[in-house]
């Protein structure tokens, strides 16, 4: 069955995981494709018509994912142009969001006081609460973590339901789909036993404040179309870790 355009959402306060990679024009290589922006933000827009709050952390791998082999670039700075990678995503997707006419504010972790607004949580909450959409940039802020981090410490200050983690498979499997064809996909699995399998679902300090926190984490695939809906209305959909 579909998720429609009149289900709730089974979740009251999410929080999407984008890779910057949804961004990205598949064809021409390009970082931040016009048709990815302008779908991602409809897609947006129709999970607000769910009644669902939508906070984003989104990534920065389409522009630069830290300093890699030979590109002279050290790792500090390397993780500081990752981070504000991850500041010009957000930019953009909040000029998608605009022009379907849904608002949104960047909360970015470092300090760009003409672009963004900073992390103030508090405020988030209150953009959240009036059904506005808050994407949060830089990261944690600090070198030598990743936005999957990032995505779980707002979801733990702002007491969000669930952390949707937008990946390019249908979720969480035995073993790499792409490499092996026997791969089992799990419908549901618990944080200890996903531990015990040594399954990759997030970075292990991501992985550990959501397990903490007790948040659960639904890995779905979100180039299928409807996915994001289809979670968020309760259906089967990718795999829930908790
Ligand atoms: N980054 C960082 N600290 C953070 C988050 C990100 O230094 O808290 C840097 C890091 O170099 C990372 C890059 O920003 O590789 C882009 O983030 P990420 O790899 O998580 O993006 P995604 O893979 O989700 O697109």
């Amino acid at each position: 069955m579909a998720a429609n355009k009149t289900s709730r959402s089974k979740y009251k306060r999410v929080l999407l995981k984008l890779s910057g990679e949804v961004l990205r024009n598949k064809k021409t290589g390009a970082s931040i494709d016009p048709a990815a922006i302008a779908q991602l933000a409809r897609r947006i827009k129709g999970l607000l018509a769910m009644k669902a709050q939508i906070a984003i952390v989104i990534g920065g791998g389409n522009i630069i994912r830290g300093a890699t082999e030979g590109s002279g670039i050290d790792r500090l700075t390397g993780d500081h142009m990752g981070m504000l990678g991850t500041a010009i995503n957000a930019l953009a997707i909040k000029s998608a969001l605009k022009q379907v006419g849904v608002e949104a504010h960047v909360q970015c972790a470092v300090k760009i006081d003409r672009l963004a607004e900073p992390v103030i949580i508090e405020k988030a909450d209150a953009h959240l609460n009036g059904g506005r959409v808050v994407i949060f940039a830089g990261g944690t802020g600090n070198p030598f973590f990743t936005t999957d981090t990032a995505a779980a410490l707002r979801a733990s200050e702002l007491d969000a339901d669930v952390i949707l983690k937008a990946t390019k498979v249908d979720g969480v499997y035995s073993a790499d789909p792409m490499k092996n064809k026997n791969a089992k996909l799990y419908k549901k699995i618990s944080y200890a036993e996903a531990l015990k399998k040594r399954l990759a679902i997030m970075d292990a300090s991501a992985f550990a404040m959501c397990m903490d926190n007790g948040i659960p984490i639904i890995v779905f695939n979100f180039f299928k179309p409807g996915s994001i809906k289809k979670v968020l209305a309760g259906q089967a959909c990718g795999t829930l870790v908790s």
